[in-house]
């Protein structure tokens, strides 16, 4: 980049002379409008440059279908500034880098989800809101659509997947904003869930110094034992068709109701809610017709009963060590129209097609351990995102906050226990240490990155619910690291809210007091279970 650079200087020189005799007499709009990225950094192509009024939906006709989103409500006035960025002779990735009129000098950079190409235009809305920051972007990660076929013999799309795309961006955008504003780049922060959690610890392992506060929602680190666990489900479960296969409406009846028979009343209260899946082992068997001389007929045959006991433990290799963390118990309500389904699992296809394997045609019933040791050995892109230690960003002095829903089902929430048990390993398992600059917050009743029955909202993402919370340390992820960053206030707990089937105009059905690990939110014994106060975090010192 040092190419860019020192042609950012000299542009960024004629840029400060020209607003210099022109300032005060240039609105905004103007401003956004004469404003021309291409001519300061080679290798972009403006594909749109608009100024977007508060209350414009936003409707991007040339978006991948399979992204579905065709239109963003925007909430202010701002610069829209839309770029096709080169990152090699056969890759690059489109950008969005919104520039907000009001401003605080801050930066977000938001992630993608899967294996897709999707640009999170709800999470760029939600950055540019309320003035939170100067400017907020999103790419597409270096290609278009949900799907990985255009990882297929091209593995500079895959860097970009794994780390350019965002990185590349995170450059061209400091400096295009700090020309675009001609003012330095205040604090810098992503926010990210799933593969986006995953790229936010991994820009924090490779290029340290691009944020100052992270938020990692979910992350899909480890993330080739992750792809290998989930394409493990197929061959378990067999295609719905299949000789014992076991039917959605099974999984969420007759297992779903087991799962809570034996977990939901261990944290004291009756909800439907598994506080703390580490404390949840179920007990297959049970579900066995004829179990305990039981005549009900709202159970399964022996050979299902080994198929949920399959799916329920660990993930081993071959000589018994852990290859990934067993599913959270309560996820089979989604788990069941996803990894259990009998339908396997679209973005592991694709990956071990794609990527791994370098077959189109690979028929994924066939997949086994192998694929997974090869996998682990191609380790493509450096994508696998599982570092002992985030030295350099912790000195830097970035911080980062990490949630997971308790009742994920499509990345196991145990999954980043162990990835905080890792990195406390290294940290001699001073509490204190990791407490400085990484806390992982546990929300239970949460699926994956939102929704579900418990407190799920904490502000992760650009949705109704997390527009109605306080912007606050206490309810909201985002408010939080930020007065961790500048402040050094760190948070303990976030309170999440729970609306009333989930609709911000029905109203507060109760909030939820989310403990950072490794303290366990805690039944008082007595009170409402909805009230906050009946919750308390207790220390429990870890797995
Ligand atoms: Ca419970």
């Amino acid at each position: 980049m040092a190419r860019i650079a020192w042609r950012l200087s000299a542009a960024r020189f004629f840029l400060a002379l020209a607003i210099s005799t022109s300032v005060g007499a240039v609105d905004f709009k103007s401003k956004c409008l004469a404003f021309d990225p291409e001519s300061y950094i080679p290798n972009v192509t403006l594909n749109r440059l608009e100024f977007v009024t508060a209350g414009t939906n936003l409707a991007f006709p040339d978006n991948d279908a399979s992204c579905n989103r065709a239109s963003q409500a925007v909430d202010v006035d701002l610069c829209r500034i839309a770029l096709s960025v080169t990152t090699s002779q056969r890759s690059g990735f489109h950008y969005e880098l919104w520039l907000p009129e009001t401003w605080n000098g801050r930066t977000l950079a938001t992630g993608n989800g899967g294996v897709d190409g999707c640009i999170k235009y709800e999470d760029i809305a939600y950055g540019a809101a309320n003035g939170f920051a100067r400017y907020t972007f999103g790419t597409n990660n270096g290609h278009n659509g949900t799907g990985g076929a255009a990882f297929y013999k091209n593995e500079d799309v895959v860097i970009d997947f794994s780390w350019r795309a965002l990185h590349t961006s995170v450059e061209v955008g400091k400096n295009l904003a700090s020309l675009f504003y001609d003012e330095d780049i205040g604090k810098s922060y992503y926010i990210g869930c799933s593969l986006g959690g995953r790229q936010g610890i991994g820009n924090a392992e490779k290029f340290p110094e691009d944020f100052d506060g992270i938020v990692a929602g979910a992350p899909a680190v480890d993330f080739n034992s992750l792809y290998s666990w989930r394409a493990s489900f197929f061959p378990i479960t067999g295609d719905t068709k299949s000789e014992d296969f076991i039917s959605p409406n099974t999984w969420k009846t007759t297992i779903h109701n087991e799962v809570l028979k034996q977990c939901d009343i261990i944290d004291g209260v009756e909800d439907g809610i598994i506080e703390d899946p580490i404390l949840c082992h179920v007990d297959t068997q049970q579900l066995l017709c004829g179990f305990n001389n039981s005549t009900s007929t709202d159970c399964l045959n022996a050979a299902q009963v080994k198929k949920v006991q399959a799916i329920f433990s660990d993930y081993l290799w071959p000589n018994g060590t852990l290859l990934y963390p067993r599913v959270n118990p309560g996820g089979e309500l989604l788990a069941a129209d996803g990894l259990y389904s009998g339908k396997a699992y679209g973005p592991s296809v694709d990956w071990f097609k794609y990527v791994i394997l370098g077959e189109p045609s690979w028929d994924p019933a066939t997949y086994t351990l192998d694929d997974a040791a090869l996998a682990v050995a191609k380790n493509p892109a450096d994508i696998d995102t599982w570092p002992y230690a985030l030295s350099a960003f912790q000195d830097h002095g970035g911080k980062i906050i990490t949630y997971h829903g308790q009742q994920d089902q499509q990345i196991s929430s145990l999954n980043s226990v162990r990835f905080w048990e890792r990195l406390a390993k290294e940290a001699d398992f001073d509490l204190e240490k990791m407490d400085t600059f990484y806390r992982f917050f546990r929300i239970p009743g949460m699926y994956h990155c939102g929704t579900g029955p418990g407190a799920w909202t904490v502000g992760q993402g650009g949705s109704a619910p997390a527009y109605a919370i306080p912007f606050d340390k206490e309810h909201n992820v985002l408010a939080a690291i930020v007065d961790w960053v500048e402040k050094g206030v760190a948070p303990d707990e976030i309170v999440g809210t729970k609306f009333v089937n989930d609709s911000v105009g029905a109203g507060i059905m109760y909030q939820h007091r989310h403990c950072r690990y490794p303290y366990r939110s805690t039944y008082s014994g007595a009170g409402d279970p909805l009230d906050i106060d009946s919750w308390h975090c207790v220390y429990f010192g870890g797995y």
